[in-house]
């Protein structure tokens, strides 16, 4: 009876404690993302026009119902895929609407690789969706994906950090967006 109290209250302690972490960190350093879309896109082989069709195509095919294996979605995101090879990416991915490409870094595991690619297309298809409902329609087709990136995401965040109080704003701040709802 013990333990489930110990449980009960931890559960709700550390989330407690988290959020009045998060909200006192106003002193913590933004990242800088620069305008890496800028930077990255005019790596593309491709023209715009191709990528934009592709992107309407698959719009149009979400919207009559069509079903898409994992396969066909990931030879979609290699279409429109710039890989960084970059360690200080600021990102895993960043879906670029206006020039149609993904910007994505190299050196995820291939299980993290193939979510990413997923979700930065689930952008594309659904431009109007929130972080949230990206993140849950990308994890439903690639669920390792999801957990093998959201686990390698929390293990860099802590391998580049100066600031434990700050990290964990930073990490509590990003589950907020992208499991919660909230911005
Ligand atoms: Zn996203």
């Amino acid at each position: 009876m013990k333990k489930r109290w110990g449980l009960l209250l931890g559960t709700l302690l550390v989330p407690a404690a988290l959020e009045l972490n998060l909200r006192a960190s106003g002193d913590c350093p933004a990242r800088d993302y620069g305008s890496p879309c800028t930077q990255y896109s005019v790596m593309h082989p491709n023209s715009r026009p191709a990528r934009s069709a592709r992107i309407s195509q698959l719009q149009q095919e979400r919207a009559q119902g069509k079903h898409l294996s994992a396969d066909e979605y990931q030879e979609h995101a290699e279409a429109l895929l710039v890989l960084i090879d970059d360690p200080e990416f600021p990102a895993n991915g960043i879906a670029c609407r206006h020039t149609c490409v993904m910007l994505i870094r190299a050196d995820l595991s291939p299980a993290a690789m193939r979510y990413v690619r997923q979700h930065e297309l689930e952008h594309f298809i659904t431009p109007e969706a929130s972080e949230t409902q990206v993140n849950y329609a990308a994890a439903k087709v690639q669920p390792v994906g999801m957990v093998v990136t959201a686990v390698s995401s929390v293990w860099r965040a802590f391998g580049r950090s100066s600031s434990l109080r700050c990290t964990l704003a930073g990490l509590w701040n990003t589950f907020h967006v992208y499991f919660l709802d909230a911005s």
